[in-house]
């Protein structure tokens, strides 16, 4: 099995939104904003080469969207999932299966593009998406303070392409051999998180259970959150356990650290190292 980065960019959201009721005061340390309030954040994903399979965890924002809903999220950066791809030799007809975390559009709006005839199509033509049906559903009926981040563009268009399957939601899913799944609640309703066994390390793929390093001390969490309770719950039990084994774990949305590993401190889990996927497997 080997592991590579694909960086899509880094998109800006609300400094305030990201850290919930946490004061600006503090997370602005950490996190500068801009004049708008705005904070950069990556929005980086996985590709896991194993065997036959190529395997990518979530796909970014993609390119589909029109210049008024992206004025929103300022994207910028010198990547792009196709040249990503491309550095590790790859290009998309390669992938056979799209893993989506959730269905967010910053995490699986590259899934789906727009034709040259104006249809909605996939992007990954060879490929399985999988998503569960609990989340299925809980996204193409969404409530209203979480309707926009579910867009039917992103959506939809994958039902209908018959590539869609749903992973079996219970506590001991596996994907693959050495790729588990665990599932979280807080963020969104089943958000899956693959847990990879890798030269005798766990890897996790942190989506967004713990966005950034920013993230770790228990009362940062997210505004977007729907029941961010259970994310407090979530996260101590998760951080707690990765401070005890030395996981690995895999930051999406962080603009600087790729990857970084927490301990025990006297005030709680705190950040250990941080690092680059290169520099871990
Ligand atoms: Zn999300």
């Amino acid at each position: 099995m080997r592991l590579h980065t694909i960086d899509t960019g880094f998109f800006k959201l609300d400094g305030g939104a990201m850290f919930g009721v946490v004061p600006k005061s503090i997370w602005q340390r950490s996190n500068p904003a801009d004049e708008n309030n705005m904070c950069t954040w990556a929005m980086r994903c996985l590709l896991i080469e194993d065997g036959n399979r190529l395997i990518l965890i979530d796909t970014g924002i993609g390119n589909k969207q029109d210049e008024k809903f992206l004025r929103h999220y300022y994207l910028h950066g010198e990547s792009s999932l196709d040249k990503s791809l491309e550095k590790k030799g790859f290009n998309r007809n390669d992938i056979t299966d799209v893993f989506l975390t959730h269905l967010h559009f910053d995490h699986c709006g590259g899934a789906i593009e727009r034709a040259d005839n104006g249809s909605l199509v996939p992007a990954f033509e060879n490929a399985v998406y999988w998503s569960n049906e609990k989340h299925w559903n809980w996204a193409v009926n969404p409530n209203a303070r979480e309707k926009a981040s579910f867009l039917k563009e992103n959506i939809l268009p994958i039902q209908e392409s018959g590539q869609l399957k749903f992973i079996a939601e219970d506590e001991h899913t596996s994907f693959a051999p050495g790729i588990s799944i665990r599932f979280a609640y807080g963020h969104t309703d089943a958000m899956m998180l693959p847990q990879i066994e890798y030269n005798n390390k766990k890897i996790v793929y942190m989506a967004d259970l713990l966005p950034s390093t920013g993230h770790i001390p228990l009362p940062y969490v997210m505004s977007y959150d729907m029941f961010p309770l259970q994310t407090l719950e979530e996260k101590g039990k998760f951080l707690r356990e990765a401070a005890e084994h030395q996981y690995i774990l895999y930051l999406e949305h962080d603009p600087v650290n790729e990857c970084c590993t927490v301990q025990a401190t006297e005030k709680g889990i705190r950040l250990a190292e941080t690092f680059s996927l290169d520099n871990c497997t």
